[in-house]
């Protein structure tokens, strides 16, 4: 396995519609390296998603800790993602993101979805996810269509950088996820 180089914003690839991964392309050599690479990746600079734009491969795949904390997280990878909300409950949460370090800034979110995808083996699917798991994935789905969570913001007043949130913005309130 190797650590991918990943992309920062400004790159073109995250802001590239990423295309639809054929099934039986899946199983290849090639794509099963590309998961686990991305998966070694995302370890290695401690996020809980990774999309494949960031690591300029234009397809439509993500690897995300969704299950277990901790050194229980389970990585799943998501081929194909089509996501659905559940109700109309928002949620505004601290987003950061490997392409654009060192900054955070609060993004509200659908509270709770349904997500359909392929796994690492081809077979489809689907998953319910609420809270901060549900957060990761529309964050990562929304590298395969070129949005950063910049776009989601309606505005900016809690755009900040790291030691910034860490001196101002860590109140116990901020740090439930739940
Ligand atoms: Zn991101």
């Amino acid at each position: 396995m190797s650590i991918l180089k990943v992309a920062r914003m400004g790159h073109p690839v995250l802001r590239t519609r990423a295309r639809e991964v054929d099934p039986t392309e899946v199983r290849t050599a090639t794509f099963q390296k590309l998961i686990d690479d991305m998966i070694e990746t995302m370890a290695e600079y401690e996020g809980i998603g990774l999309a494949a734009p960031q690591v300029h491969e234009s397809v439509r795949l993500f690897v995300a800790g969704v299950e277990g904390k901790g050194d229980d997280l389970k990585v799943v990878p998501f081929i194909n993602p089509v996501i659905t909300p559940v109700g109309d409950d928002e949620v505004e949460d601290w987003e950061g993101c490997l392409s654009i370090p060192e900054i955070r800034g609060k993004v509200p979110r659908a509270r709770e979805v349904v997500i359909k995808a392929l796994d690492r083996r081809g077979k489809p699917f689907e998953m319910t996810l609420k809270n901060f798991p549900a957060r990761v994935v529309q964050h990562e789905t929304d590298h395969l269509d070129g949005v950063l969570f910049f776009d989601r913001m309606p505005d900016f007043t809690t755009l900040t950088y790291l030691d910034e949130f860490q001196r101002y913005w860590t109140q116990p309130q901020d740090q439930d996820k739940d």
